[in-house]
């Protein structure tokens, strides 16, 4: 039996509705899904259509979640792999997969590769050149250029890929023709927090006494997907005492509960 090069997913049922605020970064996806869906208007007036772009961001603020409402607003398949995946491959691996990635995704074209985490791959070479297991992160990485400057005026797929540190990236990645666009994804603010809060709260039994307003101003910091997790804490918490609704109490201790896991989070790494 083959293990699964990557995820493909041809039929995207998330769409912009359930990425909550990011009006800047949903509002420059909109022409990627506008390309996506009719090439012909761009490419008719001799424009390119561009192959790549990079979204910028903490952890956790939906990255992924637009990547994919991307693919379901333009009703295209979905392809993806993460780049931690690539760490410790075995030589030669990484960049079969990555071929093979392409290789699918032009073949159910007009389509969209997402790739997680592209600064494990893409960090900027040479910096370990001790290291021999490093060779095959380059080999992948160079796979990734190579299929990208590969595509023809009409292969009719783009590429989208995530990353929380754009700084240590290879700048070859970022030339003209391959991810040549960032978009920032950042942490939401108090009005932002509400609306992912509105979003998250669609599928729970919820007490009158739950307020949008109120949990935002209790999450300063928090990302969407903190967020997310306080609503399905809290959830549990509300089952856990017997409870017909989930109220008011339990979110305040879910959000005691995320705050104090991202404490020990924060710890580990300080
Ligand atoms: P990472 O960098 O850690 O991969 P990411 O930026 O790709 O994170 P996602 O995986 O897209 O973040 O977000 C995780 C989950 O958090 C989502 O599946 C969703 O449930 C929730 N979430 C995050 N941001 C939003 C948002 N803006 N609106 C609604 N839900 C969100």
């Amino acid at each position: 039996s083959k293990a699964k090069l990557f995820d493909q997913n041809t039929e995207v049922k998330t769409t912009f509705k359930d990425v909550a605020g990011l009006e800047g970064a949903k509002e420059e996806v909109q022409e990627i899904v506008d390309f996506l869906k009719h090439p012909e208007k761009y490419t008719s007036l001799g424009g390119k259509i561009p192959k790549g772009a990079l979204l910028v961001g903490p952890p956790g603020t939906g990255k992924t979640l637009l990547a994919r409402a991307v693919a379901g607003e333009a009703k295209v398949p979905f392809f993806s792999l993460s780049g931690s995946d690539f760490v410790e491959m075995f030589v030669g691996v990484g960049a079969s997969r990555v071929r093979d990635l392409f290789k699918q995704a032009k073949e159910k074209s007009p389509s969209i590769i997402f790739i997680d985490e592209i600064d494990a791959i893409g960090r900027a070479r040479g910096k370990n050149a001790m290291s021999g297991s490093n060779d095959e992160r380059e080999n992948t990485l160079n796979q990734l250029l190579t299929e990208m400057d590969g595509f023809g005026t009409n292969t009719n797929v783009i590429v989208l890929a995530a990353t929380n540190r754009a700084d240590i990236l290879d700048k070859a990645l970022m030339r003209a023709g391959r991810f040549d666009r960032q978009i920032y994804v950042d942490l939401p603010d108090i009005r932002e927090r509400k609306e992912i809060f509105e979003v998250h709260l669609r599928p729970l039994k919820k007490a009158k006494d739950l307020d949008t307003e109120f949990l935002s101003k209790q999450t300063p910091g928090f990302s969407g997907a903190d967020i997310a997790n306080v609503c399905n804490e809290a959830a549990l918490i509300a089952a856990r005492n017997n409870k017909k609704a989930v109220d008011k109490q339990d979110f305040l201790d879910a959000v005691d509960r995320i705050i104090g896991g991202l404490e020990k989070k924060n710890k580990i790494i300080t």
